[in-house]
């Protein structure tokens, strides 16, 4: 054993092997000895439970690995096969070409961010996306914040704290990452006052409900569940009304938000944000990377002397949104205000794709991934996901891999680079083309192949 350990090389020495050189270089000095040392001690704990010392090449490999890992970033580009169009844990919305131009402008240098050239002086980054978004939806006003969940915070907060706001029971929903409602009312010093039942709301049980106290009437979309059977809930109209009766702002928090009609896809028709102004709302909150498609955002829109007293609070410091973001939001509204937001938005876009081009695609990947395994086309569902139109799906073509362990090809797939990230049902791995870029599919199947062997 003594022998063996004292086979090892010192540090200097297999900093000399070529290929770690060359990541010093390239790198960092400092962390290939770090890597070299941690190389150096795995082997001599491996020693010391009774293994030959490895020869220098392996050692150097063993450092070059090391130092990979370090440098690696935790945050990586994955290709999304699941056929969930915004899924969460994938990043949500994917951009446009051009939002991500816009974005990478942003970021490369300065900007009037909260410049005004006119005057040449200070000015406001709200002003920025807001005259779009007012076109867009005929808005007085419009406010972008870092998400929705910090819109719906702030809207509260500043309109109702230490006051009532009422809301459906219905409508006390959880969205992923613990987001409650009535936890986002308490936070913002709000009491919660819910009324109504789980399935059934009049506008009686609003009306009774209505006092000194009361602040503002809310409306929460369902987000990711839906409610059937014999169920009521007070259209956004009626809340209007018994809001201009009662004098009350009624605030509406549309989760995804939409400027386009689904609709027209084949799927439920989700409420969109023009409907809500044009019912009447105070104010309407959405996310910018749900169904709108662009960068992560919380979009507020309605009145303008509601917003005059959410631009004033300090909350909306806390809550602000980068410039990179307000650029990238600003293109991907502009492929609305062009009316071509179908081609040029990929949620959209994957969301219209139609099941023939889709079997295309999937019989070119099964031929391609035929020699590798026992690969089939089959009918399936992709979803839209993000909160919107729970339980709706859009009929897609699959790739079914069978394989005798579906779990172990799934994590191969999930660990290398660019990771992937599919399906599993019974023994089949399913991969949907409806949510891979074309760009990623040369990538894709030669993961797959490689996988496969
Ligand atoms: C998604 C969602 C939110 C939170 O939006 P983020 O942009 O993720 O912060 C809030 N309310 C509803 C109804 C939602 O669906």
């Amino acid at each position: 054993m003594q022998k063996e350990l004292r086979k090892l090389p010192s540090v200097d020495k297999l900093l000399q092997e070529k290929a770690i050189q060359a990541l010093a270089e390239a790198h960092s000095h400092e962390l290939a000895v770090e890597a070299a040392r941690d190389a150096l001690e795995s082997a001599r704990q491996a020693i010391l439970e009774g293994s030959p010392c490895p020869p220098v090449s392996q050692l150097a490999t063993m450092t070059v690995t090391n130092l990979n890992r370090r440098l690696q970033p935790t945050l990586r580009p994955v290709i999304n096969a699941t056929g969930v169009i915004i899924h969460t844990n994938l990043g949500r919305a994917p951009l446009s070409k051009e939002t991500r131009a816009a974005m990478e402008k942003a970021a490369r240098g300065y900007s009037n961010l909260e410049y005004d050239l006119e005057a040449g002086k200070r000015g406001s980054r709200y002003v920025h996306a807001e005259e779009l978004l007012r076109q867009l939806t005929e808005a007085e006003a419009a406010l972008v914040v870092n998400n929705n969940a910090g819109a719906v915070l702030l809207m509260l907060t500043a309109l109702a704290h230490g006051r009532e706001a009422i809301i459906s029971r219905s409508q006390l929903i959880e969205i992923g990452g613990g987001f409650r409602i009535p936890d986002v009312m308490r936070q913002s010093g709000t009491r919660l006052v819910e009324v109504g039942t789980t399935n059934r709301t009049h506008r009686r049980d609003y009306e009774e409900a209505i006092g000194e106290e009361t602040a503002l009437l809310l409306r929460a979309h369902h987000s990711n569940f839906r409610i059937v059977g014999f169920t009521h809930e007070v259209p956004l109209v009626e809340l209007v009304e018994l809001g201009h009766k009662y004098t009350l702002p009624v605030i509406d928090d549309l989760g995804s938000g939409t400027l386009l009609d689904t609709a027209d896809y084949g799927l439920a028709h989700e409420p969109t944000i023009q409907e809500s102004i044009a019912a009447g709302a105070s104010l309407v909150s959405c996310s910018g990377d749900k169904l709108l498609g662009g960068p992560q955002a919380g979009i507020i829109l309605g009145q303008n002397d509601l917003m005059a007293q959410l631009r004033g609070h300090p909350l909306t410091r806390a809550l602000r949104v980068d410039k990179t973001t307000l650029a990238g939001l600003q293109a991907t509204l502009v492929h609305y205000l062009e009316g071509r937001a179908p081609e040029k938005v990929p949620v959209w876009r994957m969301m219209a794709m139609s099941v023939e081009a889709i079997e295309e695609r999937a019989q070119a990947w099964a031929s391609l991934l035929a020699e590798a395994g026992k690969v089939s086309v089959v009918d399936g569902r992709s979803t839209v996901g993000g909160g919107s139109l729970p339980g709706e799906t859009l009929p897609t073509k699959l790739v079914a891999i069978q394989v005798p362990s579906p779990d172990d090809l799934a994590r191969r797939l999930r660990l290398g680079q660019p990771a992937v990230v599919g399906r599993i049902e019974g023994n089949r791995f399913l991969l949907d083309p409806r949510t891979v870029m074309p760009e990623q599919e040369g990538t894709l199947l030669e993961r797959v192949k490689l996988a496969l062997i």
